[in-house]
């Protein structure tokens, strides 16, 4: 049997997704800078893709910028509001994507601008009261980034509460929202976000392809200069296959949202269920309650001799899973996001991410499995 519980790392593309590529691919060839007839047929398949993003996530199509991935989003919102907004400060947590953290680390090297983290809990959740507190010791110009949906545990952030003290303390404020576009409903008009990043593969659409929103009151100058693409905001020449691809995906994903969330929820409640009865000594990661991800299940287990090759011996059974953080699959040193949770070093964490796809009769034999090799 071959199962794919991975999704948090990507999910596979929806047929409508690949079809609508490839249906791109074949018929537009146009550059969508030039002003021809194939250009401006190339400039459309752009444009409806924008307003399609827009419309799914109640923005103006003016705040969607296409990009080749949140992590250039991320890399351009933190870099690009320190230089063209002011920013002196930048709050944000040690569970965030190393894309984040990465880049705090670049910013830092290039601007005078201070970092500060939030602590966590055990569970890797931030209090809102302590972010209150951190914006009032200061009054100088601070950006806020958090992601909504934390990809290894799989906790959740408040984003209308955190939202709305950043909004109370004049602060700006970006969401990491790569593993909750499109799987959980998100209205920009009604919630204060400044800048939020998603990205294709992570919603059944290509790789290579991810979204900047930046809100009206907040527009940057660009991270990659060039030709003047994407409103001069992003050059480089369109990828019209990806951006078409990501429309579509979102635009599927957006219309089939609660089975999406129920299917993986009950995928999710049957692993826990079967966990339960198969006398494995396991513990849940992160939040258990409706601030969890439905389709993200992180366990740890006893560090033994048996765990060492655990990753291994699930591949060997046809499962892929993953050990560590998304982007790491297959490394073996404890997380930075495990790290700040204060996982102890003699538990072995495994994280099992669920799509619609995921059968019943999969998670049983997935646990049958772990038992067998545990
Ligand atoms: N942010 C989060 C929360 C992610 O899970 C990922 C991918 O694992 C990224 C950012 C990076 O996205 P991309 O692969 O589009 O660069």
């Amino acid at each position: 049997m071959k199962v794919y519980m991975d999704n948090a790392a990507t999910t596979p593309m929806e047929t409508d997704v690949v079809n609508t590529m490839k249906d791109v691919m074949e018929s537009v060839h146009g550059n969508p800078s030039s002003i021809h007839n194939a250009g401006r047929k190339a400039r459309i398949v752009i444009e409806d893709a924008r307003k399609r993003v827009a419309q799914n996530l109640k923005a103006s199509v003016g705040e969607i910028f296409f990009t080749s991935s949140a992590t250039e989003s991320n890399n351009t919102v933190l870099f690009c509001a320190i230089r063209d907004l002011g920013v002196k400060r930048i709050i944000s947590s040690p569970t965030e994507h190393p894309c984040i953290l990465n880049s705090l680390k670049s910013v830092q090297r290039v601007f005078d601008v201070d970092i500060q983290f939030l602590p966590v809990d055990d569970k890797g959740n931030i209090d809102p009261d302590t972010l209150d507190h951190m914006l009032s010791q200061s009054d100088v110009l601070t950006l806020v980034s958090l992601m909504h949906g934390n990809n290894e545990i799989g906790t959740m952030l408040d984003l209308e509460t955190i939202s709305k003290v950043c909004q109370s303390k004049r602060a700006l404020f970006h969401t990491d929202a790569v593993q909750t576009v499109g799987k959980y409903h998100i209205d920009l008009s009604n919630t204060p976000v400044s800048f939020l990043s998603a990205s294709g593969h992570k919603i059944y659409g290509p790789k290579g392809c991810g979204i900047i929103y930046i809100n009206n009151d907040n527009m940057i100058g660009p991270y990659i200069n060039g030709g003047g693409q994407e409103r001069t905001l992003r050059s480089g020449t369109e990828n019209i296959y990806g951006i078409s691809g990501f429309a579509t995906a979102l635009d599927w994903l957006c219309t089939n949202r609660k089975m999406h969330y129920q299917h993986t929820l009950s995928i999710r409640k049957s692993f826990i269920e079967n966990l339960q009865h198969s006398g494995i000594d396991y513990r849940l990661n992160g939040n258990q309650d409706e601030k969890t991800l439905s389709h993200i299940l992180s366990l740890n287990v006893p560090k033994t001799d048996k765990t060492e090759l655990i990753m291994f011996n699930l591949d060997i059974h046809g499962i892929c899973a993953s050990a560590g953080s998304a982007c790491s699959s297959g490394v073996e040193s404890q997380s930075h996001v495990l790290d700040a949770i204060n996982m102890p070093y003699d538990r072995k964490t495994i994280r099992f991410s669920f799509s619609h796809h995921n059968t019943k009769e999969e998670v049983a034999y997935v646990v049958r499995k772990l038992q067998e090799i545990l």
